[in-house]
C-alpha cells in the first residue's frame, strides 16, 4: 500500500463522488492521481474534507504546513515532487509528480482553491452582469453609427447628383450661351 510522501504514514483510501482517492489522516494531505485532481475540483474539494472540515475552519491558512524544504517522492512511482503555485498565480502550493503528474495538496489548501473558485465564478458572473447593459450599448452604438454611415452615404450620393445637375446645367448654359453667342454672331452678320 501507498504511502504519504510527507509523514510515510499508510494512506487512507476512500471514495469521493465515485473518484478512488488516497489521503493521508496525519498531515490532512491528499494524493491525486492524473486527472483526478481537475475531476475532484469539478466536484468542489469542500466535500472531501467535510470530516476535518471544523479543525480546518478554526486554522487559519496561514498554517498550512509550510512548503517542504526537503525533496519529497511520488507515494506511486517514487519521482520527485515539484512545488507549483495553483493556476499559477495563486499563493496556494500544490505538489506535482514529474514522472506520474499526480498531485499532492493539504486539505487546507484544497479549501481555499475552492474559495477561489468560487470568488472567481462569482466575480465573472458580476462581470457578466456589468458587461450586458453595456454590451447592448455598444451594439446600438454600432447600429447607431451604421445608421448614420448609411444616411450620409445617401447624402453623399445625393449631394453628389445635385451637384452633378448643378455642373450639368451650368454645362447647359453655358451651351446655350454658346449657341446663342453663335446665333448672335450670324444674326450681326
Ligand atoms: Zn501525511
Ligand atoms: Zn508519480
Amino acid at each position: 500500500m501507498n504511502t504519504c510522501p510527507k509523514c510515510h504514514k499508510e494512506f487512507t483510501l476512500f471514495t469521493y463522488e465515485g473518484i478512488d482517492l488516497s489521503r493521508c489522516s496525519d498531515c490532512k494531505g491528499f494524493w491525486f492521481k492524473d486527472g483526478q485532481f481537475s475531476a475532484t475540483k469539478q466536484i468542489g474539494f469542500s466535500g472531501l474534507t467535510d470530516d476535518s472540515a471544523a479543525e480546518t475552519a478554526a486554522e487559519p491558512p496561514a498554517e498550512a504546513p509550510p512548503p517542504d524544504e526537503q525533496e519529497i517522492l511520488c507515494p506511486d512511482c517514487s519521482e520527485p515532487l515539484v512545488t507549483f503555485m495553483y493556476a499559477y498565480s495563486s499563493d496556494i502550493p500544490l505538489q506535482r509528480c514529474t514522472g506520474c503528474r499526480g498531485i499532492w495538496a493539504y486539505s487546507a489548501d484544497l479549501l481555499r482553491i475552492d474559495a477561489l473558485l468560487s470568488s472567481y465564478k462569482e466575480s465573472l458572473d458580476d462581470i457578466r452582469m456589468q458587461a450586458l447593459p453595456l454590451m447592448l450599448k455598444v451594439k446600438n452604438k454600432m447600429k447607431e453609427e451604421e445608421r448614420i454611415k448609411k444616411e450620409a452615404k445617401k447624402e453623399a450620393k445625393k449631394s453628389r447628383s445635385f451637384f452633378g445637375r448643378m455642373v450639368g446645367q451650368k454645362q447647359d448654359r453655358s451651351k446655350n450661351r454658346n449657341l446663342n453667342d453663335i446665333l448672335e454672331d450670324f444674326e450681326k452678320e
